[in-house]
């Protein structure tokens, strides 16, 4: 069955021509113009990712997105008209998947929700569990736990923290992050990890207080180890 791509998106002309590159791409596509249709939307189409546009009016993109994080992990990829608003918004621990900067072309936005699809639907066959000590990984049910407390990542951070646990203690540049979730490499995206990183670190923080479980290698990348909780 096709993947169901719902777009949230107040330029009509952008939303149409995303529309036709992405059926043609063998999507199915639905598409709506504010921030206060984009809810009832996802709750009834239920798609696979959501495209979704940082400035609408009703209910900006902002809010959209917080909302639908409350409502499960579906990917997300923000569109913004700016680079420096996205680092700034993944920052708010936003747990968009990826973002795209306008203008962008029909070709790369397909390419993105393509890589962004693999990385998160991609591990789901693999049934096993995978440890680094006091971190298990549940891989088909998508579920981290760190000692007793269950981890509650979007899909990119589950996925970016499924290929450090099994590729622990060597070193992963973002690149090999990139490549091992099977996504597709670009700047932008690599400026991501980065962040995707910074909000595990963040969550495990929470959870477990100041243990370095993520080592940044500097100029090479990262690493993680066996994780050694204290009792
Ligand atoms: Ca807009």
């Amino acid at each position: 069955m096709a993947d169901k791509i719902l777009i949230v998106e107040d330029e009509v002309r952008i939303a149409r021509t995303l529309r036709l590159y992405l059926e043609q791409a063998g999507f199915s596509v639905t598409a709506v113009h504010d921030g206060l249709h984009a809810l009832p939307a996802f709750r009834q189409e239920r798609p696979s990712l959501v495209l979704l546009d940082l400035n609408l009016p009703g209910l900006d993109g902002l809010d959209v997105c917080r909302t639908l994080r409350r409502e499960g992990n579906v990917p997300i990829i923000m569109v913004t008209a700016r680079t420096e608003e996205m680092d700034r918004l993944i920052g708010l621990e936003l747990g968009a998947d990826d973002y795209v900067v306008k203008p962008f072309s029909p070709r790369e936005v397909v390419a993105r929700i393509r890589a962004v699809l693999r990385r998160t639907q991609g591990a789901t066959s693999t049934a096993d569990t995978v440890r680094a000590g006091d971190l298990l990984l549940d891989l088909a049910g998508r579920r981290a736990w760190l000692g007793d407390h269950l981890l509650l990542l979007t899909q990119s951070e589950f996925e970016i923290l499924a290929v450090l646990v099994q590729h622990k203690e060597r070193v992963l540049s973002r690149a090999q992050l990139l490549e091992a979730a099977q996504g597709i490499a670009h700047e932008e995206f690599a400026r991501t990890i980065d962040q995707h990183i910074k909000n595990l670190r963040r969550k495990m923080k929470d959870a477990v207080g100041d243990v370095p479980i993520i080592q940044t290698i500097y100029g090479v990348g990262y690493r993680l180890d066996e994780v050694v909780l204290s009792p």
